[in-house]
């Protein structure tokens, strides 16, 4: 069987993975980035389309990935570790999928072969996310993360 046929996230665990699998692992969605609400009574999680300060909205990349605790203590660096505290995660997170045992999106650059599919098919947050400084109100800026689940 070949490397293709059974590819690194098939044969190893999150936890068994290099840092580079588990680097190229993430689809560069950027929807871990947006800024969340989170119902004080139910625990629930609502997403909002206001963008981390330090993410350009633009390429949908961290600006400072290496300091970017740092810089936003607030940043989650997920750790296969913590893989039990994915379900906050959108669906779509590759990392949540493969902690779910299941399979990754034909837009996902380790499928599609391309870094931009998930861009031209607008599963990511470019053209729709906002930023900080233009935002307000949080509240007013919860979406729906339907828009974001093409298959
Ligand atoms: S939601 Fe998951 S796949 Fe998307 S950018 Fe964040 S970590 Fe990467
Ligand atoms: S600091 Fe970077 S990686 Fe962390 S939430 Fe902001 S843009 Fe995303």
């Amino acid at each position: 069987m070949t490397k293709l046929q059974n590819p690194f996230w098939k044969r190893k665990s999150l936890s068994e993975m290099s840092p580079e699998e588990w680097e190229a692992l993430c689809d560069g969605c950027g929807l871990c980035c947006l800024h969340k609400l989170e119902d004080a009574d139910t625990g629930d999680i609502s997403y909002t389309d206001v963008a981390c300060r330090l993410l350009n909205i633009q390429t949908c990349r961290c600006k400072n990935y290496e300091k970017r605790k740092k810089l936003v203590p607030d940043c989650v660096i997920l750790k296969p570790e913590y893989v039990d505290q994915f379900k906050w995660l959108p669906e779509t997170c590759a990392y949540r999928l493969i902690s779910e045992n299941k399979e990754l999106y034909s837009w996902h650059h380790l499928i599609s072969g391309d870094r931009e599919t998930i861009h031209k098919i607008g599963v990511s947050v470019i053209n729709k996310a906002i930023s900080e400084r233009d935002a307000g109100d949080l509240e007013d800026h919860i979406i729906s993360l339907k828009e974001f689940s093409h298959g």
